[in-house]
């Protein structure tokens, strides 16, 4: 029995001499739950109340080499690996029931665990069984296909078989939604899975294996690494893996891709963004402001597709910004678990101190602060929501990601300068596009180098709907069917039907 409140199961290492000490998660290596070999830990603060309020299992070389080999076993001689995409589908099913089950649990663990709204992680909870009912149907749906052959005694056809095992590596600020867009495909697909979270959000994917245990899946088939990048990098070079599925900075995709291709493992890179809300002058203002603050300050800016570049059309700019501002200063920072809140601390100390770093950079080189501009009211790790203006495409504040709640804005006279300037991004994930012209809209949406669009709206994602950047927003593509093909390979099978004996010195 429990409650959304209490965890399913007494984390194991929690003594009765230890209660009131912060709860400790152990590694899951081939279906045991296990503490690190050396026996080492490691704290994961609230960034809200800045307490040490769990610990997790630093991983070591050997528990990584030991997650590897369970999940290759599983994958070669286990029962998952002959299985067939009905029973995949089965058991996904079931992890689509058991995370409705405790989706208020895992929102209390991660917004405790890095300081986002209770009431947005509720609401991705909510929705993430829905990855698992989506793959369950394409596992079961999606085939190969019966090849053209110009042979008469042939048939040929495709068959999509699992690339095998998978390292996945998440970031702190959404680490079970994350992991769930690369777990729910690769398990579809028929993959193992090794998942190492940030150091700074172990909890909720530490948690997440006792679902794992509950749906059934066999030992090996999923299993869970925690500790920092030295065991991101252990995992991504072990030769046993077969596909990295990376999502965080670019800096770290770059050095993962790097490590992956010393033994060609596949890699998919979901990393950062410095997306365009882009405002034409018939755009309705408010409806517009409350699309640029959704972008921006939802989740303290610190979201992948944050919305950090206002591109406005001059005429509009004065009464767009100037409902901007307004809401800012109406957004209500505070306590992650009240549903008052519009506006949580930045996750981690170092992340406050580089959000407010860059800030004052922007401002030496010239910018002028309309809003915000500093910590944020509460003290502690809040930044106030900050707008500014004034800046030129050279500086940093505009080229490089923050990470945080701080809006850019540049105006524009005419729509080709709207695409120039939107476009004029290393990066490439996603842009918002407002206006009531539909052929505007659309003419504009074609242009874009991003890979999502959303024209009147921003922050919508679904199982279905690909999602993935263009240049440095990385590589291949999560969600939808180009998502669960990330984790297949294709295999091309020729049968002769005749026993036709041909010249064996020919190709064709
Ligand atoms: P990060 O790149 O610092 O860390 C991400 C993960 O990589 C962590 O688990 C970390 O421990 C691990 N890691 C670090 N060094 C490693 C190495 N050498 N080898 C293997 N693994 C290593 O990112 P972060 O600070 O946790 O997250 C923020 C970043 O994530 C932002 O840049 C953001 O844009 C990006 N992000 C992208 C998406 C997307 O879908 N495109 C979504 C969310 C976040």
């Amino acid at each position: 029995e429990h409650t959304p409140d209490t965890p399913p199961h007494r984390p194991a290492d929690l003594t009765a001499a230890d209660r009131n000490a912060p709860a400790v998660h152990r590694l899951y290596i081939d279906g045991q739950f296990v503490s690190a070999s050396d026996g080492a830990t490691f704290d994961s603060l609230n960034p809200y109340t800045g307490e040490v309020w769990a610990r997790a299992a630093a991983a070591t070389d050997a528990d990584v080499d030991a997650a590897v080999a369970a999940a290759r076993r599983a994958f070669d001689d286990g029962p998952w690996g002959r299985s067939t995409p009905q029973q995949r589908a089965a058991v996904l099913r079931k992890l689509a029931d058991l995370v409705a089950r405790e989706a208020e649990h895992f929102a209390r663990l991660e917004s405790t665990d890095n300081g986002k709204l209770y009431r947005e992680m509720v609401g991705q909870w909510r929705y993430l069984p829905e990855w698992f009912h989506y793959y369950a149907g394409l596992a079961t749906s999606a085939v190969g296909a019966v090849l053209p052959s110009d042979k008469p005694n042939f048939v040929a056809h495709t068959r999509r078989d699992p690339v095998g095992v998978v390292a996945a590596i998440t970031p702190w600020n959404s680490p079970g939604l994350l992991m769930i867009w690369k777990l729910a495909p690769a398990l579809a697909a028929g993959c193992t899975f090794v998942v190492k979270p940030s150091e700074h959000t172990p909890v909720s994917t530490a948690a997440f294996a006792q679902l794992a245990h509950e749906a059934g899946l066999p030992a090996g088939v999923f299993n869970v690494v925690t500790g920092d990048g030295r065991v991101g990098e252990r995992l991504v070079a072990h030769p046993d893996v077969d596909k990295v599925a990376f999502t965080g900075s670019d800096a770290v995709g770059r050095r993962i891709a790097q490590a992956a291709s010393g033994h060609f493992a596949r890699v998919s890179l979901e990393l950062g963004g410095k997306s365009a809300q882009v405002v034409f002058d018939d755009a309705e203002p408010e409806h517009a402001a409350n699309g640029v603050i959704s972008g921006i300050f939802a989740a303290t800016g610190q979201t992948c597709m944050a919305g950090s570049r206002l591109l406005v059309q001059r005429g509009i700019a004065d009464a767009v910004v100037g409902a901007i501002v307004a809401r800012a200063r109406r957004i209500k920072l505070g306590d992650p678990s009240d549903p008052a809140t519009e506006m949580g601390p930045a996750a981690t100390r170092a992340q406050y101190d580089k959000i407010l770093a860059m800030i004052a950079d922007a401002r030496a080189e010239g910018a002028t602060v309309a809003f915000g501009g500093g910590p944020g009211e509460p003290g502690g790790l809040f930044v106030a929501p900050t707008v500014l203006t004034g800046v030129r495409s050279d500086m940093r504040i505009v080229r490089d990601e923050v990470f945080g709640p701080v809006l850019c804005v540049q105006t524009f006279d005419d729509e080709a300068e709207a695409v120039r300037l939107a476009n004029d991004t290393r990066y490439g994930l996603a842009a918002g596009i407002w206006t009531t012209d539909v052929r505007r809209a659309n003419r504009v949406a074609l242009r874009l180098r991003a890979g999502s669009i959303w024209i009147n709206a921003y922050r919508t994602v679904g199982p279905f709907a690909p999602f993935g950047g263009f240049g440095h927003s990385g590589i291949g593509r999560e969600n939808g069917p180009e998502g669960l093909a990330e984790f297949q390979e294709t295999k091309t099978i020729w049968t002769e039907l005749e026993g036709v004996r041909r010249d064996p010195f020919l190709l064709g």
